[in-house]
């Protein structure tokens, strides 16, 4: 019943494109562009020879892994719905010291409960127990989800994913296996009492639940570059360095632009496109999962118009997708649609951009 492959469309060439329609001609409009073969770098304005050694040592955006956002995590809650939400929990196998935050309640304390209720936290994941305790985890840029039906599962075997394997969820119906890449171990897993779930969400909006007003008043609450805001958790809920790329192509703006600057109707266009963004992703992520584990969610996503895309056609307008560098980070968007066709200067952005980011990478959440 679980075993349905996932949708054939991964990979392919469709073109999915729509109009927002609510803010006017071109207003929000989100493109979720077709895939099209790696191209090589385009030999813009802003390849300089600094730019060009940074890149040839791999910094692109294209290779980086990123962090589960939004509608990645909705997806990973869809497929846990189905497969553990009524289940009991039998057993939680941790082989990382790093990965369990909290020591009271025990992790034992949740052994033998069943799973009532899952919940987004920002980008964590909250497992709900029958007997009030949470499970909370947080995948940071690396961690991934994956699914083993029971017959791969004994109790006694070895945590699946080798050297990655952090942590394996038993259950009847089968075991959730959490693995994280690479050396640096950040992903966590807190066992929580309901009453504390609140210190683990960072309070940003529900960009999905939230009206024009809510939104806009949120943007204009603070004076951030438009890339800090959303993806400044406090301030917005689930927002990262891939949604919000695209968000800000879609509306047209570009990332450096300070909020309290925007007028009304570009955070009228904003809002909008956040909207219909991150609802068009879930769509296309849903429809690519169908019924199976999501296995590619943070994967470079070749539908992307500008995140991961540097040097390659802008799906609307075909000049070459720019980048701006900074904090082991970069942003991706299209001077033609978003800064009147200026390229900006890579270096002073850069520095702008750091002096708005945190130092710690949890401050992303
Ligand atoms: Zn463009």
């Amino acid at each position: 019943m679980l075993k349905r492959k996932p949708s054939p469309l991964e990979g392919e060439g469709q073109l999915f494109k729509r109009s927002a329609g609510k803010q006017g001609e071109g207003a929000g409009r989100v493109s979720i562009r077709a895939p099209t073969p790696a191209a090589p770098p385009h030999p813009d304005s802003s390849l300089t020879l600094q730019n060009l050694s940074l890149s040839l040592k791999g910094r692109g955006g294209a290779g980086l892994p990123r962090m589960p956002e939004l509608p990645d995590i909705t997806v990973y809650i869809d497929a846990l719905q189905s497969r553990i939400v009524g289940q009991t929990l039998d057993e939680v196998r941790v082989a990382s010291p790093f990965l369990l935050r909290t020591f009271e309640p025990a992790l034992e304390e949740t052994f033998g409960h069943e799973v009532v209720e899952l919940r987004r936290l920002g980008k964590r994941i909250a497992f709900g127990l029958d007997n009030d305790l949470w499970l909370v985890l947080h995948l940071m840029i690396a961690g991934r989800l994956h699914w083993k039906d029971p017959g791969a599962k004994t109790h006694s075997a070895k945590i699946p994913g080798g050297k990655s394997g952090l942590a394996a969820f038993d259950f009847l119906t089968g075991t959730l296996t959490l693995t994280e890449a690479g050396s640096k171990k950040r992903a966590s897993l807190h066992v929580v009492r309901a009453g504390e779930l609140d210190a683990h969400n960072s309070g940003g909006l529900e960009p999905l639940d939230a009206t024009q007003e809510e939104f806009v008043a949120v943007l204009r609450s603070c004076n951030h570059t438009l890339k800090r805001a959303l993806t400044n958790p406090r301030l917005f809920s689930g927002i990262g360095n891939a949604y919000s790329d695209e968000i800000l192509h879609a509306a047209r703006l570009s990332p450096v632009t300070l909020t309290q600057k925007l007028t009304d109707e570009d955070a009228a266009r904003l809002y909008t496109a956040t909207q219909q963004c991150l609802q068009d992703w879930i769509t296309l992520l849903r429809d690519q999962t169908g019924d199976g584990f999501p296995t590619k969610v943070t994967a470079f996503r070749p539908e992307m118009s500008t995140h991961g895309r540097y040097g390659q056609p802008c799906p609307i307008c075909g000049s070459p997708i720019q980048r701006i560098r900074y904090a082991n980070n970069e942003t991706n968007y299209c001077a033609k649609c978003q800064t009147d066709g200026k390229v900006l200067a890579d270096r002073s952005l850069s520095r702008l951009l750091k002096q708005d980011w945190p130092r710690r990478i949890e401050e992303w959440e």
